[in-house]
């Protein structure tokens, strides 16, 4: 492998969180090899991007704040859990929820987010991705919407366009309505709206975005997620959705608990209510399995 000159720099401490060792070429499938790739089940992708010699260049100059990539593992939350995939994890968020299992991607009162998540060139976390060799990847954060400009040719539009053998999911904590060209690109999102945490309700519940959001369940293409530590957290979901016409079948009520012990006590305590509220239960098969460990 060559080094090529073009990329900017990657600190050794970044390019030990890309799991996949990255290569230092955009990955270019050939048209054949993309169209012989399984698409995965679920709702179709309404564009086929086709990369050009300008999103070539875009990715080798255009950067995002990059936390981790890692993988293959499994979705651990929410209607895709236990399915295979691989994660990205971006940087910067506009909430500061107190049980927040990833403060490294904003805190900066106790954390380095700059040097946690360094701005990465498109063309390594493309590549990255693709050395996973998996059919999903999940955008997480951090908050992955804050990256979301108005147009498809900002950095993560082109980290989509480069890697079209992917179906892309996306976490989002559901304060930002997504841009027509990022629901073009992605096949699922989860909207986690959060609810009890310490940021005020005008900052943590925007009624534009969740009517957004609303839309594309009614369609298929996304799902809400609600974080609960007891009962209080519950109510409060229950009144948004009464109040944002928020269907029950497309709400999955998930325990908070950063432990195997505290995820199942939240579950167990809560599985009565949510169940006759009508909701989908969600448990949290990473904490079940890791704990709280990171990049698995
Ligand atoms: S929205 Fe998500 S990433 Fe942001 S502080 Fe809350 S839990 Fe953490």
């Amino acid at each position: 492998m060559t080094e090529n000159t073009d990329l900017p720099a990657v600190s050794d401490k970044q390019r030990a969180r890309i799991v996949a060792q990255p290569g230092l070429e955009v990955p270019l499938l050939p048209r054949q090899a993309r169209a012989a790739t399984p698409r995965p089940q679920g709702r179709p992708l309404r564009v086929d991007p086709c990369r050009t010699p300008s999103t070539t260049t875009a990715a080798r100059t255009l950067t995002l704040p990059l936390s981790e990539v890692f993988g293959p593992t499994w979705q651990g939350e929410g209607p895709y859990a236990g399915r295979r995939c691989g994660f990205v994890r971006l940087g910067e968020c506009n909430l500061t929820c107190e049980w927040c299992d990833t403060p490294y991607t904003w805190d900066r009162a106790r954390h380095d987010v700059t040097a946690e998540c360094p701005p990465t060139a498109v063309a390594d976390i493309a590549t990255a991705v693709t050395n996973l060799d998996v059919d999903v990847m999940v955008l997480s954060g951090g908050e992955p919407l804050l990256h979301a400009k108005r147009t498809p040719a900002c950095a993560l539009g082109v980290l989509l366009d480069c890697t079209p053998f992917v179906s892309w999911h996306v976490e989002t904590n559901g304060t930002i309505p997504p841009p027509d060209w990022l629901v073009e690109r992605v096949q699922h999102f989860t909207a986690s709206p959060k609810v009890g945490t310490r940021d005020p309700e005008h900052r943590r519940l925007n009624p534009r975005a969740l009517t957004a959001w609303r839309e594309l369940c009614d369609q298929g293409a996304a799902a809400f997620k609600f974080v609960c530590r007891d009962e209080a957290d519950l109510a409060s979901v229950h009144s948004l959705c009464a109040r944002m016409k928020i269907d029950a079948a497309h709400v999955w009520i998930m325990p908070e608990g950063r432990s195997a012990q505290a995820v199942l006590d939240a579950q167990r305590d809560l599985a009565p209510r949510i169940r006759d509220h009508g909701y989908n239960l969600t448990t949290r098969l990473h904490v079940l399995t890791y704990d709280d460990r990171r990049g698995v």
